[in-house]
């Protein structure tokens, strides 16, 4: 699954040309750097690329969805809903703004469920952020019907989603901002990175003064004489990212087939089985194929199931039990979001009287999560590799 399985020569040739240069600064050395800008460039080829008017990159992809935040108009003490199954950065971006989180349940795509989002909103929700879960579109269409509706926003952490697709269309350009994350657990990565789509230029240019200590940046003035249009803070990338950004970005097609390939080679040989289904996006073909993830009848039954292949020397995840990915596991959070929530400024009966973080709240996501059965696939997989998969999966489908 790694963007790091591809590193070759390439991503040598490309950082090593910036150390030459000894130009790893993004902005000044307006003089000298001969108008190489690879920051620059890595942010144009990946709007032109995904169909955005606009993308910022940035040092990483949880400051990406802080940014994007930030700069999108919210006051503190604002709710956005969002999911109780992602990754913690998703929830810590959103109370780092002084806004609050409001974690909803999911469906069996595994994102957030439109349908029961209306539930949770309350006169200061402001926004809905589904997060696409390994690689699978949450159902855009539904949740921008929500947002029209209620007049609230709808922003995509696609962090673990670049290179998926909505019906056509690029995940990350849906939304009023999308993110994606360069770590070294997506799908391209950087070492650390992040990007921000939008198509809104009055957001992009706040995001992009913001992300730089407030900086009006200027290609002929030098860096600190073009004077500031608001204080901001670091979130700047180098240009080695830049570079190495460049190089990861002209792979990406070939690592999406590649882990197509992979997977469709093992649910082709594995076949229809009944009790066996496979979590369902609303656009499954969008879907990167970075696992592949099974809905078993129950709990228990999963449960035997994953030992069933993890018999044959496969390793099979239950997502109920990711402590990564899942906020009933987060104890943290409790703590931390009454003390935010307390510096938030905002003191309204709405905000004091909103129910905090529980371990226990999402039943139906915690009756989902138990029945999965998951298997991680990568780009490069030996025919050994894939043919045992296929097989813990057909041993594994013995105990359905
Ligand atoms: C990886 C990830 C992030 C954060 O990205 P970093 O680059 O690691 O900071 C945010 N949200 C989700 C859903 C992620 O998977």
């Amino acid at each position: 699954m790694p963007g790091f399985e591809l590193f070759d020569q390439r991503e040598i040739d490309a950082v090593t040309d910036v150390i030459k240069r000894k130009m790893v600064h993004r902005y000044s050395f307006v003089r000298t750097r001969d108008e190489i800008y690879k920051c620059e460039e890595f942010e144009n080829a990946v709007a032109q690329k995904m169909g955005a008017k606009y993308c910022l990159a940035v040092n990483n992809g949880s400051a990406a969805l802080y940014i994007a935040l930030k700069n999108s108009g919210l006051e503190p003490g604002d709710e956005v809903i969002t999911t109780p199954f992602t990754f913690i950065a998703s929830i810590e971006a959103i109370l780092q703004c002084g806004l609050i989180p409001v974690l909803a349940e999911i469906d069996e795509s595994l994102n957030l469920n439109p349908e029961g989002v209306a539930d949770y909103i309350t006169d200061r929700t402001r926004a809905i952020m589904p997060v696409h879960m390994f690689g699978g579109c949450a159902d855009l269409d539904a949740f921008q019907e929500i947002c029209l509706d209620n007049g609230l926003s709808l922003f995509e952490d696609a962090c673990q989603a670049i290179g998926a697709k909505y019906h056509g269309k690029f995940s990350g350009t849906i939304g009023k901002w999308g993110a994606y994350s360069l770590d070294p657990y997506k799908v391209i990565t950087v070492g650390e990175g992040g990007l921000i789509l939008t198509d809104d230029e009055s957001l992009y240019h706040r995001m992009e003064y913001y992300h730089d200590h407030g900086h009006i940046h200027s290609k002929i003035i030098e860096r600190g004489a073009e004077g500031k249009a608001c204080l901001g803070f670091n979130f700047r990338m180098s240009e080695i990212e830049g570079a190495l950004g460049l190089v990861q970005l002209s792979k990406i097609d070939t690592a999406l087939e590649r882990m197509k390939n992979n997977r469709d080679r093992v649910l082709n040989e594995v076949g229809a089985i009944d009790g066996l289904k496979l979590r369902n996006c609303s656009d499954a073909d969008g879907e990167i194929a970075m696992n592949i993830i099974y809905l078993l009848p129950d709990a228990s039954i999963a449960r035997k199931f994953q030992n069933a292949a993890k018999e044959l020397g496969v390793a099979c995840g239950n997502f109920s039990d990711n402590s990564w990915h899942y906020a009933r596991h987060w104890e943290v959070l409790r703590d931390y979001s009454a003390k935010l929530r307390a510096n938030s400024g905002c003191n309204c009966d709405s905000c004091n009287s909103y129910p905090l973080y529980r371990p226990n709240e999402w039943p139906v996501t915690q009756s989902i999560l138990e029945r999965t059965a998951v298997f991680g696939i990568d780009v490069n997989m030996s025919d050994e590799s894939i043919n045992l998969m296929i097989k813990a999966i057909k041993h594994g489908a013995k105990t359905i």
